[in-house]
């Protein structure tokens, strides 16, 4: 064979080898690997959970407590006290008792503010049409020395050094408990309860069960009493199901209660779906 058909067989191949063959990835550098950013994604299933300030009874988390004074109540050093040694504490320590039954750990030491402030007013004894709940935080704030209650809560995390922090107004007056949200212009919602604890009616007025049912609320426990609406399916299964829960009803003993799987699914103790929840009337 001559030589110059030698090279002619020899381009040939390398070119068939060219063609077919794909050589880039010998110059290709590694690629990096990709930062994947998951975007939070609220579980729909659970309606409360994550949605507002207070996300995590776990961690970085400050009880603040504020006892308030209106136009018709006040509070004395040693009510203040009694609120917080007999009551707060204790409800602090069934949730811890219930948490660990979900393997959940809360810390109940050092995690408690407490503060005295003043509503211009007199705070109404349950949630009513255009109420005190409406502007009871913007006047906690202000009388706390704040413009706002989004400016109190800023300074409150960065100098307790906590990532959440949550308001339990404290009224020195028998009413209704309950759980409320404040919404900024961002259309965040910073969420606090406001309790009745009359001292002279002491063990009458607010306790223990219902700190701990509003302090649940807090972070995404829901009711079982009609929940969504007028219609009471929710109701008769939980009433089967669940029928010592905590938000279901208040004993006076607050250990009488318990916390079943959907309130503890509800406030993120366990990730398991409970059974009801595939069930469309426990929606209604
Ligand atoms: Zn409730």
């Amino acid at each position: 064979m001559k030589r110059s058909t030698k090279v002619k067989i020899v381009i040939f191949f390398i070119v068939f080898f060219l063609c077919f063959v794909d050589l880039r990835p010998l110059f290709r550098q590694q690629k990096p690997t990709p930062t994947v950013i998951t975007t939070p994604v609220v579980d729909t299933t659970r309606k409360g959970y994550k949605t507002g300030s207070c996300y995590d009874m776990e961690n970085s988390l400050c009880y603040y407590i504020i006892f308030l004074n209106d136009n018709e109540s006040q509070w004395n050093d040693s009510e203040k006290t009694k609120f917080t040694q007999k009551k707060f504490i204790t409800s602090l320590n069934y949730l811890s008792a219930k948490a660990n039954e979900y393997s959940v750990t809360i810390s109940t030491e050092y995690n408690h503010s407490e503060v005295t402030g003043t509503y211009s007013g007199i705070v109404e004894t349950e949630v009513v049409e255009n109420g005190s709940q409406e502007d009871i935080l913007n006047q906690v704030a202000q009388s706390c020395g704040f413009e706002n209650p989004d400016e109190m809560n800023s300074h409150l995390k960065e100098s307790l050094g906590v990532n959440q922090v949550a308001y339990l107004i404290v009224m020195n007056k028998d009413g209704r408990s309950y759980k409320y949200s404040y919404v900024n212009e961002n259309n965040e919602k910073l969420e606090f309860c406001v309790f009745f604890d009359d001292s002279i009616t002491f063990g009458e007025s607010t306790c223990c069960a219902t700190i701990s049912h509003e302090i649940l609320h807090l972070f995404g426990a829901e009711d079982y009493y009609n929940p969504y609406g007028d219609t009471p399916q929710r109701e008769k299964l939980a009433k089967e199901l669940y029928p010592d829960d905590i938000m279901m009803k208040i004993p006076k003993n607050v250990y009488d209660a318990q916390i079943g799987e959907y309130t503890a699914y509800s406030v993120g103790w366990t990730d398991t779906l409970p059974e009801e929840c595939n069930n469309e009337n426990w929606w209604k």
